[in-house]
């Protein structure tokens, strides 16, 4: 049975392992592709919220500006 450390304690556990019984982690080899997945979508999130606010709150302002 091949062990792997669990990516958040360290803990040798089967690679087959779909929870980590040492920490409780579900699924813990695919905890750093779904971490990388989750912070894809925030940081879109993000840029979508700063361009959306840009376009209603700065452009207005700027329209303002140049009269
Ligand atoms: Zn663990």
């Amino acid at each position: 049975m091949p062990l792997q450390a669990c990516p958040l304690c360290e803990k040798e556990i089967s690679k087959r392992a779909n929870t980590c019984p040492n920490c409780g982690e579900p699924d813990p080899f695919r905890y750093y592709s779904r971490k990388s997945w989750i912070e894809r979508i925030v940081w879109t999130i993000v840029i979508a919220v700063i361009v959306i606010y840009s376009w209603v709150e700065l452009l207005p302002m700027a329209i303002e500006a140049l009269r």
